[in-house]
This record gives structure tokens, C-alpha cells and sequence, in this order.
């Protein structure tokens, strides 16, 4: 099953993927993920990319497209993929319809989750990871049930995205709006649209999304 996963900054696209992922045995790729570990490790595209993620902008199509091109066809012979967070533009759309005609392949599905742009502010701008493990926690919705020690590992380092501050946010949620959003029509005129509630608790997100693909 090839799916891709689709939806404003902070719609829970990362969450979701990572339960799909378990649940079918499908495998995530997540074009931010693998920005963030492009920075990280100081390489030539971490280096072109990481000013214009804090700037809350979209990394350049060439760049994109070449980078999740070889995780694709990494991924063949798995039980299929999760794009998360790719595509972003229409270009993006153009070139994985390409890739994947050249693979004999198709999307099943793309699933949009609907949300509130408002309350993606609160959601992204609350969140934080633990630094050792990689638990996720939001400091309103799902805080740690001992303060300062993750309820996983016991860890009490934590980090914070870089691209999670408030002015960030409304930059990413412009780029979303702007070169992204257009994406549903295409996506709409192909057929393979699927929208559920984003705004849902994420257990209830979880079984729209299940029931939706069954
Ligand atoms: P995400 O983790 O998906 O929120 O992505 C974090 C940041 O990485 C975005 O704000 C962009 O700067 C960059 N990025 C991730 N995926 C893409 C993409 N498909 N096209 C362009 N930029 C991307």
C-alpha cells in the first residue's frame, strides 16, 4: 500500500504515519525527519537547508525530490510506504507521479487531515521530545506524568525543534496555505482523496484513518 499523509504543520501527520507504520508494516519516510537528520549530521544539504527551515520556508523542489528519490526505491520490495510531509508543492506531486509510473506503481491513498490553523499554533508551540529516547509530549495535552522525567526512559534531557517557535509557525503555516493547500485539488481531480478529522482525540484520528483504508 503506497500512501501519502497530508496536512497543515502540527496536524499530526508524524503521529499518524508513525501508528500506520506499526499497525501495516509499512515503512514512513518523512522528508522532515530526514532534513533534520541532514542538519544534524553538518552535510551539504544540512547546511542549504537548515536556514530556511528555521525560517519556517519550503526547502527547494530539486533538493527534495533528489533526497526522498533513493528512499523510495530503498523502500521497494517492503509491504509499501508512508510519505509524510512530502509532497508539498505541485512540482513535488509531478515528480512522484513520475517516480512512481517509472516503478509500475500508484497511490492508494492520500489522506488529508483537517484542522484548525489556531490551534496548530498551540499544538506545535507546546510540544517537546525527550532528548534520550524520543518520546513526544506537549506541555498542555500530554505532559509527562512526573514533571521533568520522561514517563518512557526515565530521561530528564529535553529537546525542542528548532522551527517550533511561535513566528516560525506562521511562516510554515503560510507555506502551507500558499504552495501547499493547492495540492488538494490535484489530488481531488485524481481521485484518491481521503479527508478525516484531524481535530479528533488521536485514538479516534487512528480509527477514521483505519476504517477509511479497509
Ligand atoms: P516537517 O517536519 O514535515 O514539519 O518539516 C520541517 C521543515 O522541513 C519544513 O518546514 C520545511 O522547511 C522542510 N521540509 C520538509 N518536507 C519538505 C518538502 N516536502 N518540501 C520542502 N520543504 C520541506
Amino acid at each position: 500500500m503506497y500512501l501519502v499523509l497530508f496536512g497543515p504543520p502540527g496536524a499530526g501527520k508524524g503521529t499518524q504515519a508513525k501508528r500506520l507504520e506499526a499497525a501495516c508494516h509499512l515503512v514512513q519516510l518523512s522528508t522532515g525527519d530526514m532534513l533534520r537528520a541532514e542538519v544534524a549530521s553538518g552535510s551539504a544539504l544540512g547546511i542549504k537547508a537548515k536556514d530556511i527551515m528555521e525560517a519556517g520556508k519550503l526547502v527547494p523542489d530539486e533538493l527534495i525530490v533528489d533526497m526522498i528519490s533513493s528512499r523510495i526505491d530503498d523502500a521497494e520490495g517492503e509491504a509499501g510506504f508512508i510519505l509524510d510531509g512530502f509532497p508539498r508543492t505541485i512540482p513535488q506531486a509531478r515528480a512522484l507521479d513520475a517516480m512512481l509510473d517509472g516503478k509500475g506503481l500508484k497511490l492508494d491513498r492520500v489522506i488529508e487531515l483537517r484542522v484548525d490553523d489556531e490551534a496548530m499554533v498551540e499544538r506545535i508551540t507546546g510540544r517537546f521530545s525527550c532528548a534520550s529516547c524520543g518520546a513526544n509530549y506537549h506541555q498542555k495535552f500530554n505532559p509527562t506524568k512526573v514533571a521533568g522525567l520522561c514517563d518512557a526512559c526515565g530521561g530528564d534531557r529535553f529537546d525542542r525543534r528548532a522551527d517550533d517557535t511561535m513566528e516560525t509557525v506562521r511562516a510554515r503555516l503560510k507555506a502551507y496555505h500558499d504552495q501547499t493547500a493547492p495540492l488538494i485539488s490535484y489530488f481531488e481531480k485524481k481521485g484518491n482523496l481521503l479527508s478525516v478529522d484531524g481535530m479528533a482525540a488521536i485514538d479516534d484520528v487512528t480509527r477514521q484513518i483505519r476504517e477509511a483504508l479497509d
